[in-house]
């Protein structure tokens, strides 16, 4: 990563500042603990960059560990997905990846001696009278009748759970500490519950699977993790990280802290939310380039270096927010802008025809592919009788104001000629179908010589030349800022999310590679769909638009 990428402080780099200095701890060790229950969003990629981040600039170390306690609703084809966004991102993890299931025969065995020490026990009741024991905030909770086993007897019944000789939910294994402590987390939290499931990486050896808060600090511990970073609701769970690395033999200390969740407008974070819009077909898959997954944002277009800068831009703080789509666009589009090659691409063709243009010549014309960036050099675009423009780029009649084709006027075809229109056609509906034209043979790369103004510049591809393309142009994925305060988030899908255009790019766009991005001149930033684009179909998803419009309709 570049030097112009160095991250800013905020509170967590000081607090690492902090214990650096003291001597407390003289590297630092970070983790990225997803559970593989679906595929990456925004929101992981802040805690990406903060974790991988301060690694690097610390020279630390960030593991990448797979927080995989939930074997019925985990997936190796999400194991397979994180590792790729993680690297596409721009980062790398420290040695082997993590499996918390790395740690099952461990943490049994601190279970165990949770049990020895009369900290935990075998629990009998139903889940509903579990809950209803906890009691609530205001009221404190009440014994279970099997709080006070013996240890033996403990022991016996926690093996005969392991054993698989209880059905799920008929026993599970509490911590023992206290029932009427103001952290409801703290009341009696399970630790071990029985689920007769097949595991992702540890097949069928298990019955029983840890709970995320018993195996989160005892991952961390084992893996010496100095600051273990995670999302403001987890907060109150850190006296219970805190409780059992206290009372088990262990000898790192990690230590807990929480920074506020990334939650973007019109779109939703949550992954039981994602997948619900993927298993029910509302959008086209994990990587729909209207979804905010990674895998989404990289199909539309986005570079990963934006998304990194986006991270930066919002910060991390204790303050929870709600950050505006178009600060995430505004991050792609200042990279694009200084990055990508130029082309040209009409969205909705309507015929131009140069009369004054021989019939069967095409002229090779030189065309710089970035207008501040010689060294990007230049591509060939034909030139012939026949071209395609906007729809849009031509008039009737307009006032001065209109500063593209009019009847009668002149206007600049980029990187061509000056053209005049001189006449149309139209169809039964009146609908124009040909526009005649004249060209100034003239004007290549120069002004009228009688010294007369064109002033307006549009783009054009060659009719016989141009190659026809699918273009998707995207809008938010929901109408309303907050889709997760709605009652049914699905209801507020936006039924134009997805437009999509029959139209014709410049020849030199066949060739164009997936994750390459370009401006087409005029209407956005593009790139080839990495999923439905074939040689004899090309298909073209627009990142942005060139200017932040949604700003304005607001
Ligand atoms: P969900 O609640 O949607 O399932 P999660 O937080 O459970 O999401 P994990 O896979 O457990 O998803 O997340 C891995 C890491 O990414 C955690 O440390 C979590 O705090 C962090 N994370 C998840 N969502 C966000 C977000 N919106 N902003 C910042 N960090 C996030
Ligand atoms: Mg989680």
């Amino acid at each position: 990563m570049s030097e112009a990428e160095a991250r800013p402080s905020n509170f967590i780099r000081q607090i690492i500042d902090k214990d650096i200095a003291d001597g407390k701890h003289n590297s630092v060790h970070t983790r990225f603990p997803p559970e593989p229950n679906g595929y990456l969003h925004i929101g992981h990629a802040k805690s990406i960059c903060l974790n991988f981040g301060i690694a690097q600039d610390y020279q630390g170390q960030c593991n990448l560990r797979f927080d995989d306690t939930n074997p019925e609703k985990e997936d190796i084809e999400y194991v397979d997905s994180i590792k790729s966004d993680v690297q596409w991102l721009g980062f790398d993890w420290s040695g082997e990846i993590c499996y918390s299931s790395n740690y099952f025969d461990q943490l049994h065995a601190y279970a165990i001696e949770l049990i020895n020490k009369g900290l935990a026990y075998v629990e009998e009741l139903s889940a509903d009278e579990i809950r209803e024991y906890r009691g609530t905030l205001t009221a404190p909770g009440k014994e279970s009748p099997y709080r006070n086993r013996t240890v033996e007897e403990n022991l016996a019944l926690f093996e005969k759970m392991r054993a698989g000789d209880f059905a799920e939910g008929a026993a599970c294994l509490r911590a023992k500490i206290d029932m009427s402590s103001s952290f409801m987390v703290m009341r009696d939290p399970v630790l071990y519950r029985v689920r007769f499931a097949h595991h992702h990486q540890t097949g069928d050896k298990w019955c029983i699977y840890p709970m995320y808060d018993f195996t989160h600090c005892i991952s961390d511990a084992l893996e010496g993790i100095t600051h273990s970073l995670c999302t403001l609701e987890f907060q109150d769970n850190r006296r219970l990280y805190d409780w059992v690395l206290e009372n088990i033999t262990i000898e790192t200390q990690p230590h807990q802290y929480e920074f506020s969740r990334l939650n973007l407008e019109y779109t939703v974070m949550s992954k039981r939310k994602l997948s619900q819009l993927v298993s029910e077909n509302l959008v086209n898959g994990w990587d729909d380039p209207r979804m905010p997954t990674i895998s989404g944002l990289r199909r539309r277009g986005f570079t990963p270096a934006s998304i990194r800068e986006f991270c930066q831009r919002i910060g991390v703080t204790k303050q929870e927010n709600m950050i505006e789509f178009s600060s995430l666009e505004s991050c792609v589009r200042d990279d694009l802008n200084e990055n990508a090659p130029r082309a040209m691409a009409v969205l909705e063709p309507v015929k131009v025809v140069i009369e004054n243009f021989p019939e069967d010549q095409v002229e090779t014309l030189t065309v710089a592919n970035h207008p501040n960036k010689p060294e990007m050099g230049n591509r060939e675009v034909p030139f012939t009788r026949e071209v395609l423009i906007e729809a849009d780029d031509f008039r009737e009649e307009a006032n001065k104001k209109y500063k593209r084709l009019v009847l009668g006027k002149e206007v600049r075809l980029r990187g061509a000629y000056v053209i005049k229109a001189e006449r149309i056609e139209k169809d039964e509906q009146g609908n124009i179908t040909t526009i005649y034209c004249t060209y100034d043979d003239e004007t290549l790369g120069k002004n009228p010589a009688d010294g007369r103004k064109v002033k307006g510049v549009i783009h054009w591809v060659s009719a016989s030349k141009g190659v026809p393309a699918e273009i998707r142009l995207y809008d938010r994925l929901f109408t309303v800022p907050n889709p997760a305060a709605a009652e049914d988030f699905k209801a507020v899908i936006n039924p134009e999310s997805l437009t999509t255009k029959q139209g014709v790019v410049e020849p030199s766009l066949v060739s164009a590679a997936v994750d390459a991005g370009y401006q087409f001149e005029r209407t956005g930033y593009f790139c080839i769909d990495s999923k439905d684009s074939t040689a004899d179909a090309l298909v073209f998803n627009r990142t942005v638009g060139l200017r932040d419009t949604w700003a304005k309709v607001n």
